[in-house]
């Protein structure tokens, strides 16, 4: 009885720390007139700990979450430089509450399923997700294999699916890898990965996509961050990386600034900023594992997607703004992506935009779709999901948990677009040499 009284105590203090982390801190929408000031607020993260959720373009309005710590010099910046600013949300801690009140009513609502699988009520946790890709391994023995891609830093172990009719032992049939959840906070994305497997597992309706394609499927690249943001504070962005600074006052390595790729030239060396680059490229044993399941298929992979959120954008490579030599292939099939998501999208939703990174979102670097890009993928992109607008007005990374299922259906539409053209082009590619062979 008394323990059961103590762990409800410290359960109710650890969902109190959870939001109280974000007590003061205010969301500032950003409008900025040109490039030059653009590039003033959106380079404050390497100076100041400010939390960009959107970068701001002339045109497209910014989002910078600010601590109350910090608020006074990120205010002086932006007024002396006199960039139009205003409070999207001065109590954020109400919106924590909502998103934590309407996914358990969502959670106890359940859908009933007709068949074995993990619904799309709720976003779930990682010893869920990680309990389900072993229990599809052994359910479809024939054609889903789960690998153990190596451990997290603080241990989790990483697991991925390969889905393959003939085990990967084809050589002449496109590998296509899709992650999501490489920022812990984006938990949108994760439906869209489990709605892949859905579609691709248990639910097939397309049978071309199964049989033609050797399928890589990572839907927790990020564990210790994920479970951090679910247990400690729901902003979290980095991995669980410690001890880089004593008593540490500031953990965690961004992921996705920490790839081999102009590793260290558009992001953060501060061990407390948000866009920490690491100690090296690949210092993360979070990437590393990525990396290397990468190079194990580089021959024929045609085609990978990291998913994250938010913006509603199709990006592909490269951050500093060059192109890569298949650049216009890369646009036709990003916008053959997006033309079949806005075609089912909800309406109050933006269209996506489809473009070079650096040029729709923000100059960045060392992130994986531009690794992958020039490791071997011949079609590479970073999706950014829409965000979430529901009844609070915060326009961020909470869920709405009536987008859940729609999330993972609109993506999958998305997605099969694009693979359909990727795979054609493989396809072709491979017949034109067998010609010339012949
Ligand atoms: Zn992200």
């Amino acid at each position: 009885m008394y323990n059961t009284v103590f762990v409800l105590c410290l359960s109710f203090l650890a969902v109190l720390a959870k939001y109280e982390i974000y007590e003061g801190h205010t969301l500032y929408n950003i409008v900025v007139k040109d490039v030059e000031q653009a590039k003033l607020v959106n380079g404050l993260e390497k100076q100041i700990p400010i939390d960009i959720w959107m970068y701001a373009m002339p045109g497209r309005p910014g989002q910078v979450f600010v601590s109350k710590e910090t608020e006074q010099k990120f205010l002086d910046v932006v007024e002396n430089a006199d960039i139009e600013y205003s409070i999207l949300t001065d109590n954020i801690r109400e919106s924590l509450e909502l998103e934590k009140e309407r996914l358990a009513a969502a959670a106890k609502r359940k859908s009933e399923r007709s068949s074995f699988g993990l619904d799309f009520d709720t976003i779930h946790r990682y010893e869920v997700v990680d309990a389900y890709l072993t229990e599809l391994s052994i359910r479809f023995p024939h054609f889903v294999t789960v690998e153990s891609a190596g451990n997290s830093f603080e241990g989790r172990d990483i697991k991925y699916l390969k889905i393959s009719t003939t085990h990967f032992q084809n050589n002449t049939k496109p590998v296509i890898m899709l992650q999501s959840l490489l920022h812990a906070r984006e938990w949108i994305t994760l439906p869209a990965t489990l709605y892949a497997i859905e579609k691709l597992v248990i639910d097939i309706t397309e049978r071309d996509l199964v049989d033609n394609i050797d399928w890589i499927i990572l839907p927790i690249a990020n564990p210790d961050g994920y479970e951090w943001s679910h247990t400690d504070a729901r902003f979290w962005r980095k991995n669980r990386r410690n001890g880089l600074l004593p008593g540490d006052s500031c953990v965690g390595v961004d992921p996705n600034r920490n790839f081999d790729v102009f590793w260290g030239n558009n992001s953060s060396d501060d061990v407390c900023s948000n866009t920490f680059h690491g100690t090296s490229a690949f210092s993360e044993p979070e990437t590393a594992i990525i990396r290397d399941i990468i190079l194990e298929h580089s021959d024929r992979l045609e085609m990978y997607m990291d998913i994250h959120s938010h913006g509603s954008m199709i990006l592909y490579g490269f951050g500093n703004g060059e192109l890569a030599p298949n650049g216009l292939e890369l646009h036709v099939v990003g916008v053959a992506m997006a033309q079949a998501i806005d075609q089912v999208k909800w309406v109050e939703k933006p269209n996506y935009r489809v473009g070079n990174f650096a040029a729709v979102l923000y100059p960045a670097s060392g992130f994986s779709s531009d690794w992958v890009q020039i490791a071997g993928a011949t079609l590479s992109y970073t999706y950014e999901l829409p965000s979430y607008r529901g009844q609070s007005g915060v326009n961020g990374f909470l869920v709405d948990p009536d987008f859940i299922v729609q999330a993972g259906y609109e993506t999958w539409e998305g997605i099969k677009a694009g693979v359909r053209q990727a795979t054609n082009k493989f396809y072709n590619r491979v017949a034109e040499k067998e010609a010339i062979l012949r």
